[in-house]
């Protein structure tokens, strides 16, 4: 009976190591081959980091594709992950200019503008170099056209004009994920009959970009988080989705210290070889204070959403977030670890997150709102109630973010701003988490750890990883052709 037990505890044993097997071999990858990656003043950092991008990007179109084809490719089903910036793709130059020699009439010309704050039609068609009242009229009418009006700040927009100024198409890509765009046509059409009127119409396209994916890897310095992410060139919107995978297990205002380190596989879209928007991370790790904290991203097969997971299958999502306070550029850095603001635990019954006055404030679990209004010593005060007998409180806050009592809050969701209200010397959130009533020291609180993935939803997910893994660990061999080079 007892050998019985045994051997089949080795048999479990033996899956999960080859697991760790397989896992350590991309720590190898990562730590041997990646060196050059992590010291930005090794000469050969700026060329083997492209190296290694074109290198990844191979590797992962050519095989790849398969196993990324579990995933969806809409980027940021994470209601966390802030939404990426989209960079506009250029107009390709030698397309246009061969189009211009063969075209009949060779009086049409391209011009290209950004979108800037408080832009009209009016005036971006102006900039544009468009004297066209008709192709005017026809943008702010025609429901397809007016998603122009939808442009963000810094978005380029194409026009090609005849030589009477008048317009003959124009382009704007109006988002989408690293994998694929949406892109904005509005085209003149010739009159049916001679001497009759142009027209307009216009399409919204889907266009796949090119899928490449990058790596990043750095450790954290004495210049702090936001800047360390800087020399290792992470793009912002790669380190706040960072800061979102992670928000479950880590702190970042408190926990990140120098010295830890990090490694970042993520998406890149490119089109026409130029790049357009960044995606997903797809594998991150992150050495924090020596402990090793591993994810990566994984979408069922039975539909259900995906969501980054331990390698050995546990989801990242916690019941609370480590922090109620938005981390951020203005925010990380300011009090920190030994603010004077930090009272001892004991006598405080919370913890003190100095922060700029206006800093976001967020649930740090789904709720419902007890409680929205002033307290006495607490000023503008929220008081969240959530499952299982758990409650917590966000105090000093400058103002509320639309709260109702009775309403329903996500974990994540913006319920306030950081301000000095009530009893408070300067700017900073008073948090208090409670079970039963009782205050705990949510610093030091084990939050209960995510259930595993079971079954079939588990084999897959280790099928999934050991392609991904496999895929990266080939990055090993390509450096070792470079490295004869
Ligand atoms: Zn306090």
């Amino acid at each position: 009976m007892a050998d019985e037990t045994n051997r089949r505890g080795r048999a479990c044993q033996f899956g999960k190591l080859e697991f760790y097997v397989m896992w350590s071999n991309l720590r190898d990858v990562f730590a041997r081959q990646l060196v050059v990656l992590v010291d930005p003043t090794n000469p050969q950092h700026t060329r083997r980091r492209k190296q290694l991008t074109v290198a990844v990007g191979t590797v992962f179109t050519l095989g790849m594709a398969a196993a990324m084809g579990v995933a969806p490719r809409n980027a940021f089903d994470d209601p966390l992950a802030p939404r990426v910036e989209h960079t506009l793709r250029m107009p390709d130059v030698h397309e246009q200019l061969e189009q211009l020699t063969e075209a009949s009439d060779a009086g049409v010309y391209v011009q290209q503008e950004r979108m800037q704050r408080g832009d009209t039609i009016g005036s971006l068609l102006r900039r544009l170099g468009v004297d066209d009242p008709d192709a005017q009229a026809f943008i702010v009418k025609n429901p397809t056209a007016r998603s122009l009006f939808d442009l963000n700040p810094g978005q380029a927009v194409q026009a090609e004009i005849d030589s009477s100024n008048l317009l003959v198409s124009l382009q704007a890509n109006l988002g989408g994920d690293a994998g694929s765009s949406r892109e904005l046509v509005i085209e003149r059409v010739a009159p049916k009959k001679e001497g009759g009127d142009f027209t307009y119409k216009a399409r919204i396209e889907a266009v796949d970009n090119d899928l490449h994916y990058e790596m990043a890897s750095g450790a954290i310095d004495a210049t702090g988080f936001f800047k360390s992410m800087d020399s290792a060139s992470v793009p912002d919107e790669v380190v706040n989705q960072m800061i979102s995978i992670f928000s479950g297990v880590i702190d970042f205002h408190h926990d990140i210290a120098r010295g830890d380190r990090f490694r970042i596989v993520y998406e890149a879209g490119f089109r026409d070889g130029a790049f357009v928007r960044n995606g997903r991370v797809v594998a991150i790790e992150l050495i924090n204070r020596n402990t090793l904290y591993q994810a990566l991203w994984y979408a069922p097969k039975d539909g259900t959403p995906g969501a980054y997971y331990t390698f050995d299958g546990r989801s990242m999502k916690r019941p609370f977030l480590r922090s109620p306070v938005e981390f951020s550029r203005v925010s990380s850095g300011f009090g920190g670890r030994d603010h004077p603001l930090h009272h001892q635990w004991k006598q405080h019954k919370g913890v003190d997150f100095a922060a700029p006055q206006g800093t976001k404030v967020i649930a740090t679990a789904d709720a419902t709102v007890e409680f929205a209004g002033q307290q006495n010593g607490y000023g503008n005060i929220v008081v969240l109630k959530h499952a299982n007998g758990y409650s917590t409180f966000y105090a000093h806050l400058s103002r509320f973010a639309g709260l109702r009592e009775g309403q329903h809050v996500s974990q994540g969701q913006l319920i306030g701003y950081v301000g000095s209200t009530g009893w408070a010397t300067g700017p900073h959130l008073h948090y208090e988490f409670r079970y039963n009533d009782v205050p705990q020291n949510p610093l030091t609180t084990t939050l209960m750890e995510a259930p595993t993935l079971t079954g079939k939803s588990r084999a897959d997910f280790l099928t999934y990883t050991s392609a991904t893994l496999s895929r990266i660990n080939m990055l090993r061999t390509y450096n070792v052709l470079t490295a004869s080079n």
